[in-house]
């Protein structure tokens, strides 16, 4: 089988195959060095993308034996979350303890996350590498079966082919997937910041009719305190909060933020990230899979994209597994369908909860607004509810 993309769905897919009796190519476009991972504790050393692994993403990572490295390396494991109305009183707070939890889940760095994937696929003795190898094109012959080109002209005729190669997906183009896709005429935008205050463990998260914003945990150093920040803004705003200087940046996200954790006293390089949702009508072909942002890319506002993405690789490895011990052959068309009818009810249902929140939390009119702060304060004082609620977005039911 040929897995396309070694990003952190690519790479886990691949590790979690290896030793399946599979023969494995992991082909990804960019070099496949790992990422340097910086020991300082600073403004310049975090790196600015990071996700919040779910306790169902951890799982996964310790079953491939990637997890201790990360672990190891550094990360932060938060037990509490903070969600408040910039327009009323409305707050609701989550606590790992409500669930019986250890913690609600941990902000990693990415780099972090594909560092110790790729070395757990450099051992694999059942994958091979191509690194600075882009799949140039995938087609199908007379007899359905797929031919893939790589960059340098070598040709591929796998049994499966699976496209981990993100939100872009190249592949799902070249086999015309049709996809339904909207822009949320909104960029995020992603910084490491210092603040005054400790983060206590909380990732905060304010809603403003203008967008959400984040402030996720990062490991402390001394008397110092970080955050990866995730602020959703409409493009014209964006335009504008990017063109500050670090000091007026600073001041305005310390507003933005009401001063949670006091005042915002350093910011990293700040990137901007456009925000698109897309959906691919189906995962599957004969042979073909998507998975993550291949076939879905949601709105980060639960920060639930690639723990979405990991529990799609969980599944299909688990289906391909079981087809090939049972003799079928791991593009066979009757287990790629069963594991798009495994993900596809769950990844719909995150994507129209985490549009109908951004849609409810826009809107300016005071019915909406009472409605809001009244329901964000009636599912605080309703423990079930709030359970229910924290259970699934923690990937555990
Ligand atoms: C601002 C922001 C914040 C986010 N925060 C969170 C969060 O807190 N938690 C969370 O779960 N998710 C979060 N997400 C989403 C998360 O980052 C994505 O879901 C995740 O990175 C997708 O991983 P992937 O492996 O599917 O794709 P990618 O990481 O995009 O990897 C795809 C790989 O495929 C390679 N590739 C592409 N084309 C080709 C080709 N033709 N040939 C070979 N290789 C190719 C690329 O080089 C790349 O390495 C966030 C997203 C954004 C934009």
């Amino acid at each position: 089988m040929v897995i396309v993309g070694a990003g952190i769905a690519g790479s886990a897919l691949a590790a979690r195959l290896s030793g399946a009796g599979l023969s494995i190519a992991l082909v990804e476009a960019q070099p496949l060095a790992p990422p340097r991972l910086p020991a300082a504790r600073d403004l310049a050393s975090f790196d600015p993308r990071v996700s919040a692994l779910t306790p169902r993403s951890r799982a996964l990572l310790e079953e491939v034996g990637a997890w201790q490295a990360i672990a190891d390396y550094r990360l932060c494991t938060y037990s509490h979350m903070t969600v408040w109305d910039a327009d009323g009183t409305g707050v609701i707070e989550f606590d790992r303890q409500e669930v019986g939890a250890d913690c609600l889940g941990h902000i990693v760095e990415n780099r972090a996350i594909v560092a110790a994937l790729l070395a757990v696929v450099e051992a694999g003795a059942d994958i091979t590498l191509f690194g600075e190898t882009a799949v140039q094109a995938c087609a199908r012959d007379n007899n359905g079966r797929l031919h893939l080109t790589l960059a340098g002209g070598r040709e591929l005729q796998p049994a499966l082919v699976v496209a981990a190669d993100g939100a872009q997906s190249p592949l799902r183009d070249m086999l015309q997937f049709p996809t339904r896709e909207w822009d949320y005429g909104h960029r995020a935008v992603v910084a490491t910041v210092q603040l005054e205050r400790a983060h206590q463990d909380t990732a905060w998260q304010r809603f403003m009719p203008s967008g959400p914003l984040a402030l996720l945990p990062l490991p402390g150093a001394d008397d110092e305190h970080y955050c990866s920040i995730v602020w959703s803004l409409s493009e014209a705003l964006v335009d504008e909060i990017m063109a500050l200087d670090d000091a007026a940046f600073c001041a305005r996200l310390g507003l933005a933020s009401e001063h949670c954790l006091g005042e915002v006293v350093g910011t990293s390089q700040r990137f901007a990230f456009p925000l698109r949702q897309r959906h691919a009508v189906d995962y599957v072909q004969p042979g073909v899979a998507l998975v993550a942002d291949a076939a879905h890319t949601i709105h980060p506002l639960a920060g639930q994209g690639i723990n979405l993405g990991l529990a799609d690789v969980a599944v299909l490895a688990a289906e391909v597994t079981a087809g090939t011990a049972r003799g079928a052959g791991p593009g066979d068309f009757a287990l790629l369908r069963r594991y798009q009818r495994q993900r596809k009810g769950e990844n719909l249902l995150m994507m129209a909860a985490m549009d109908g929140f951004k849609r409810l939390f826009e809107q300016d009119a005071l019915p909406l607004r009472w409605l809001r702060n009244t329901g964000l304060k009636g599912v605080n004082r309703l423990p079930p509810v709030k359970q229910q609620l924290m259970r699934h977005a923690m990937g555990l039911g």
